[in-house]
């Protein structure tokens, strides 16, 4: 997508089954968003090219997508309203892909929650309630999907939107509108329904349109950050990629690279197969440094050579506890934060906090347990670059992790060098 500027972009969210992969199908088809491959697949797949047909192809390949996707990162999907261009991020269902739907989550500026009529609120709408709310994410569209199984009834959605209103309330969320819709038959998704008549609300891409631009910015900083995310040798060149999370990235800039704070010189960029001098935040890039650096690896992170930051060996972080067995002082973790993997020690739990009221349940607690908040200190193993979350969204924020999922996530408050 060409105007980066504009775009806003959106976490799709909520339990499992609930319509999100059929809404973005049906997004994508009646915006008119389609990549040209996808519109050949479906040339190709349906000789009538009939709509249900292609909605159902598109579904089945989101989710293709997205299983595929498990374990490295959400799905993003772009289109284009009149107005500007979206990317939605598509955030799985189930709870140990809560990372997804958190560094999906990172990213948006906007969420959509998700609700099937006939099911209602179920478990994994009110987790993402909690997650949307703890990642400070106000501006929450619902929509309340599969109307058409209920036979539009008003009643019924009378219902569940009091029912959402309250949730969300509980967890300190107020959702800028409620949207009764079909996405299978795209009802009040990019016209308004015939059948809806008594909502006299925008449909979805309406509600999408007037998402305020720059609602939350990614970062107070100038200076560039690139975490790298992976590195390719191709025809003996050593290609650095990954996505610019502070600041500009330039040709022949001088850099420092974190954690071990070696000086490079930035030689050339590439960005889709081209050539470019310079790079702006959010933008993925590929690039080669002037110098051959020994131990260069993902999770490092290139930083502006002129003020270059500092390693930090502590900080305080909030955090949300997702695992069954307790969050204890004392215990070891493996906490990642942007592309790095930093193994680290609970020194301290200075509030333990319940979620649903934000209301602090204890100073200074001896543990956190599943499902409750809390404000702890971690020392670093190894030091390594970590940012406040204010500063730079993306190095401000982590998940912790075992080798059997997610246990917890949350976001840097002060980082200690
Ligand atoms: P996801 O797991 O949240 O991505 O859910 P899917 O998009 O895969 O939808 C789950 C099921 O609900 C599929 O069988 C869809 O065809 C069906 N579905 C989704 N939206 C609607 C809708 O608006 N009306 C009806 N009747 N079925 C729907």
């Amino acid at each position: 997508m060409k105007n980066n500027s504009e775009q806003i972009k959106i976490a799709v969210c909520g339990h499992i089954d609930h319509g999100k992969s059929t809404l973005i199908g049906r997004l994508l088809l009646d915006t008119g968003s389609l990549p040209e491959d996808k519109i050949k697949d479906l040339t190709r797949i349906a000789k009538d090219f009939d709509e249900e047909t292609q909605l159902a192809y598109l579904t089945d390949q989101l989710k293709e997508e997205r299983e595929r996707n498990i374990t490295i990162e959400t799905t993003q999907i772009f289109l284009k309203t009149k107005k500007r261009p979206y990317c939605l991020i598509d955030t799985p269902g189930h709870l140990e892909f809560i990372k997804n739907m958190l560094s999906g989550a990172s990213q948006a500026e906007a969420a959509l929650l998700v609700v099937d009529i006939t099911e209602g609120i179920q478990d994994q709408t009110r987790r993402h309630a909690y997650l949307l709310r703890f990642l400070s994410l106000q501006h929450i569209i619902v929509i309340v999907n599969k109307m058409d199984v209920v036979a539009y009834s008003q009643e019924k959605f009378q219902s569940i939107e009091n029912k959402i209103t309250e949730l969300l309330k509980n967890v300190g969320l107020k959702p800028q509108l409620i949207i009764p819709v079909s996405a299978k038959l795209g009802e009040n998704i990019c016209r308004s329904s015939k059948n809806i008549k008594w909502y006299r609300g925008p449909f979805l891409t309406q509600a999408m349109d007037a998402i305020p631009s720059n609602l939350t910015p990614k970062t107070s900083l100038h200076d560039l950050r690139l975490p790298i995310q992976d590195i390719y040798n191709i025809e003996g060149e050593r290609i650095i990629v990954g996505r610019i999370a502070a600041g500009r990235l330039r040709e022949g800039q001088n850099v420092v690279i974190l954690p071990s704070g070696t000086q490079c010189k930035i030689k050339a960029i590439k960005s889709f197969q081209q050539t470019i001098k310079s790079a702006a935040i959010e933008e993925n890039v590929g690039l080669t440094l002037m110098a051959d650096i020994p131990g260069l690896q993902c999770g490092n992170v290139i930083c502006a050579g002129e003020n270059p930051p500092k390693n930090s060996i502590r900080f305080r972080g909030n955090l949300i506890w997702l695992h069954a067995n307790a969050l204890t002082i004392g215990q070891n973790l493996k906490l990642h934060c942007a592309t790095q993997t930093l193994p680290c020690t609970v020194t301290k739990i200075t509030e333990r906090i319940d979620p649903k009221t934000l209301t602090i349940l204890e100073n200074d607690a001896q543990c956190i347990s599943e499902n409750q908040a809390g404000i702890v200190k971690f020392e670093l193993l190894n030091p390594a670059l970590i940012e406040k979350h204010s500063a730079v969204t993306e190095l401000g924020r982590f998940s912790i992790e075992n080798d059997h999922g997610l246990l917890g996530a949350g976001t840097v408050l002060e980082n200690y060098v």
